[in-house]
């Protein structure tokens, strides 16, 4: 492939990555697998084209998943088949080791990362979904080498509309998300519709994580896409069902609420916006139900 693009780095620590970032001065951008990368690359053309990549999957100290202060803590080298195969992900994130699994097939779940789909800001990214639904938080590094900063913030400030990103990845760099792992009387669940058409065209994801007090809801978290300009928590969805039997009944009539806090639209290539609104409610009731019953072990 011809990327026009002359300077391919791999920096083997942050303060390296920063480092090239501040000398291209804008003129770089960050990848991880670059399964979104060259495909919209691709198309790219003329002046924005960058004049050097600097691949963020090789830092020490970023590529794996693990345990650390009471999060699950996941770095911008872990790619999706890593997710999957985490335990602590598996036990703690169910939600997201379900949705990493969905992404693509082997071969872009081998490179692609969770970083990537949240800086790709795609209202229905599927890891990006059940990271927000579980309460997640993304590390931005900016700044020189020389004096590096990084800051955690709430994921749902990562997003300003469809494919556009509150992070500037010719400067800056998601280096891990995070997430309090559920724990006793809570679980977490994903649910998609897609059409397999050569690429994966996502119809609807969903992701919640609930937990329980009791036979009731004490609290839903739910996170739904493509329903708004950005990954959307549904908060008029969760506040009804707090405080609800964990029922059949009770995710029925919050369905209702969740078709009319949406934004449905028709894409050509995907869906109409009438089959989505058939198919959200369906959603709904995959995950919570699958939620509850694993909160309820
Ligand atoms: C065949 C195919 C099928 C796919 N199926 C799905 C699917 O089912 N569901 C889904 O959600 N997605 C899907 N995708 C999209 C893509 O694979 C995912 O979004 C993946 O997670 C992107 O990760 P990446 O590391 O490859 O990102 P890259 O392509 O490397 O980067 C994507 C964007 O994020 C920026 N970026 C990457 N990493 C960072 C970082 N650490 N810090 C700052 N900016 C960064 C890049 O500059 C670029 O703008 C598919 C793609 C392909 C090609």
């Amino acid at each position: 492939m011809t990327t026009g693009i002359n300077h391919y780095h791999l920096p083997a620590t942050l303060n390296d990555a920063l480092a090239l970032l501040a000398k291209h001065n804008g003129a770089a951008r960050v990848i991880g697998g670059g399964t979104d990368y060259f495909v919209d690359d691709a198309r790219e053309s003329g002046p924005d084209r960058p004049e050097a990549l600097v691949d963020v999957t090789r830092m020490a100290g970023w590529q794996d998943v693990r345990s650390e202060d009471g999060f699950i803590v996941i770095g911008c080298g872990a790619t999706h088949a890593q997710i999957v195969a985490s335990p602590l992900v598996r036990v703690g994130g169910t939600a997201l080791m379900e949705s990493c699994g969905l992404i693509g097939g082997p071969q872009v779940r081998n490179v692609g990362t969770l970083m990537g789909n949240i800086a790709h800001a795609l209202p229905a990214a599927d890891g990006t979904l059940a990271l927000l639904a579980l309460g997640g938080e993304i590390a931005v590094a900016g700044g020189t080498a020389e004096a590096p900063g990084l800051v955690w913030m709430p994921l749902a400030l990562a997003f300003r509309g469809p494919g556009k990103s509150a992070i500037d990845s010719a400067r800056q760099i998601i280096v891990a998300a995070r997430f309090v792992p559920t724990g006793p009387n809570e679980g977490s669940a994903f649910a998609r519709i897609m059409r397999p058409q050569g690429v994966a065209l996502p119809i609807a994801g969903l992701a919640c994580r609930v937990t329980l007090r009791g036979d009731e809801i004490a609290s839903a978290a739910i996170a739904v896409g493509p329903v708004a300009p950005t990954p959307f928590r549904a908060a008029q969805t969760e506040a009804f069902l707090a405080g609800k039997p964990a029922t059949s009944e009770s995710i029925e009539t919050a369905s209702a609420i969740l078709l009319s806090e949406s934004k449905l639209r028709t894409s050509p290539h995907r869906a109409t916006a009438e089959y989505r609104r058939e198919v959200l409610p369906v959603l709904l009731r995959e995950a919570m139900l699958n939620a509850i019953a694993r909160a309820a072990v």
